[in-house]
């Protein structure tokens, strides 16, 4: 996206968890600990330096490489906070993708701005009821053509078949509708139709005493 000039509107996996309370008041979490970019170092609760230990790729199953760089703190024994920092045996190490938290920022500055939340507020009602139909409803998880053509290809068979079969549902709505409508009219007219017996009852039976006479 950043390659082709598109803004990042992305929502990351953490987006919502980092807004609560509980995320942003850890202050052990990697996210939230406070990282000089010019020495390279962090800084935990305690105010020790977490320094650069080297550097490592990991490439995932899809081929996607990534980064990571490895920070260390020098002495964690004998720490009063430690039993909140950190389980591991000896001095706390951290992991960080910095691509991935570059990316990360520009997406959580886009998402909350006024554009971002125009766009957030679509996004429920517009994409993702179409996205649930077609991948939880119909069970479509993965494409099977390769390339952007083929999925182009497969993708656009997948919506033509959507909206076909919206539009063989949309009489039996605009059915079930005009059902309801006849159900309350007939509702209604029971309705009046005892009101007006109510009412005429007892002289529609005087009616009849004074014919049989
Ligand atoms: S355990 Fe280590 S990293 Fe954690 S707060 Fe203490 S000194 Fe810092």
């Amino acid at each position: 996206m950043e390659a082709r000039g598109i803004d990042n509107f992305v929502k990351f996996t953490y987006f919502h968890k980092e807004q609560n309370k509980s995320f942003k008041n850890n202050p052990f979490l990697p996210d939230n600990l406070f990282y000089n970019p010019e020495g390279n170092f962090y800084v935990c609760p305690m105010g020790q330096e977490l320094e650069f230990i080297g550097q490592y790729q990991r490439i995932s199953d899809r081929g996607d490489q990534s980064e990571f760089s490895l920070y260390q703190a020098k002495r964690c024994e004998g720490c009063p906070l430690r039993g909140s920092c950190h389980k591991a045996q000896g001095n706390r190490r951290i992991e960080v993708n910095h691509n991935l938290k570059r990316h990360k920022d520009i997406a959580r500055t886009n998402l909350t701005s006024e554009k971002g939340l125009m766009h957030r507020s679509k996004r429920p009602i517009e994409p993702e009821a179409v996205f649930g139909q077609i991948k939880s409803n119909r069970k479509f998880n993965r494409f099977r053509l390769k390339g952007l053509e083929g999925v182009a290809v497969e993708f656009g068979l997948i919506s033509i078949a959507l909206n076909i079969s919206k539009m063989a549902k949309k009489p039996s709505i605009e059915a079930k509708s005009s059902f309801k409508a006849a159900k309350l009219s007939l509702k209604n007219l029971i309705f009046d139709s005892t009101l007006y017996y109510r009412d005429w009852w007892p002289v529609m039976l005087n009616y009849n005493r004074f014919s049989a006479i």
